[in-house]
C-alpha cells in the first residue's frame, strides 16, 4: 500500500472514529511531509497511531509522503540511518520548533534541503529497540516531536508522550496504547496553533507584500491553520 492509499485509508477510518465519538467540531489540518524513504511505507501503521493520537485532541494530521510538492507551511521530517554514536547520545529524535518557516519559503525548501527540516528521527535508533516496540515507539516519538514544532517551544511534561525520557514503563504504556498527552501539553498545543497560524500568516503576506503583489492565495491562511 503506498502512502496515498494508506492516508485515504487512514482518513476513512479516522472519519468514523470522529463520527463515533460525535464530535461535531471541525479538526484543526497540520500537513506533515515525511521524507520519502523506504522506511515509510514500513511504518505505515505507525502513521496511524500517530494520526489517531492527534486526532484525538482535534488535530488532523494530513501526510505528505517526499519533500517535492510540500507546502511551505508544512512540518518536514527526516528519517535518520547511521546515526554516530556521539550525535545526541540517547535521543531518537529532536525538534527545531524555532526553525524558521521562512528557510522554506525561500525557494529551496521545495526539494527538502539538508537542514531544513523541523525534525530529525534517528530511525535505525529506533528500530534497534525490537520489531514490536519499534513501531509504537515511532508513533510516538513522532507525536512527541511534532508537538514541540505546534507548541513553538521544547517544554517536556513530568509523564506521558511529552516526557524528556522515556523508561520501561513508559514502552509498556505505549504498546498498551495507554501513554497520553497531558491536559497541560493539549492547552499549549493549542496555543501553539493558533500563533503558528498568525505568523504563517504574516508570513505569507510579508512574502506576498515584498513580491508586491497580495493574492487571494496569499490571503489564505495554510499550514497549521485553525479553520
Ligand atoms: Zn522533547
Amino acid at each position: 500500500m503506498n502512502l496515498s492509499c494508506f492516508a485515504v485509508l487512514i482518513g476513512l477510518l479516522l472519519a468514523a472514529d470522529v463520527s463515533a465519538q460525535g464530535a461535531s467540531k471541525r479538526p484543526v489540518l497540520v500537513p506533515v511531509c515525511i521524507a520519502n524513504d523506504p522506511h515509510v511505507r514500513r511504518v505505515a501503521e505507525a502513521l496511524s497511531f500517530t494520526s489517531l493520537i492527534f486526532e484525538r485532541v482535534g488535530v488532523r494530521i494530513v501526510w505528505h509522503q517526499g519533500f517535492v510538492g510540500c507546502d511551505a507551511g508544512s512540518i518536514r521530517i527526516q528519517l535518520r540511518e547511521n546515526t554516530p554514536a556521539d550525535e545526541r547520545p540517547g535521543a531518537m529524535a529532536y525538534a527545531m520548533p524555532y526553525a524558521g518557516f521562512q528557510v522554506f519559503t525561500s525557494g529551496q525548501g521545495s526539494t527538502g534541503s539538508q537542514g531544513s527540516f523541523h525534525i530529525e528521527v534517528f530511525y535505525d535508533r529506533i528500530e534497534k529497540m525490537g520489531e514490536r516496540l519499534a513501531p509504537r515507539l515511532f508513533a510516538h516519538v513522532l507525536t512527541h516531536e511534532i508537538i514541540h514544532v505546534l507548541q513553538g517551544q521544547t517544554q517536556h511534561a513530568a509523564e506521558g508522550i511529552m516526557k524528556a525520557r522515556y523508561t520501561q514503563n513508559d514502552y509498556s504504556a505505549m504498546l498498551q496504547r495507554q501513554l497520553t498527552l497531558t491536559r497541560a501539553d493539549v492547552e499549549l498545543l493549542q496555543q501553539g496553533i493558533a500563533a503558528r497560524a498568525k505568523r504563517l500568516r504574516d508570513e505569507r503576506l510579508l512574502l506576498a507584500g515584498q513580491k508586491g503583489i497580495v493574492t487571494e492565495e496569499s490571503e489564505r491562511s495554510t499550514g497549521a491553520s485553525v479553520d
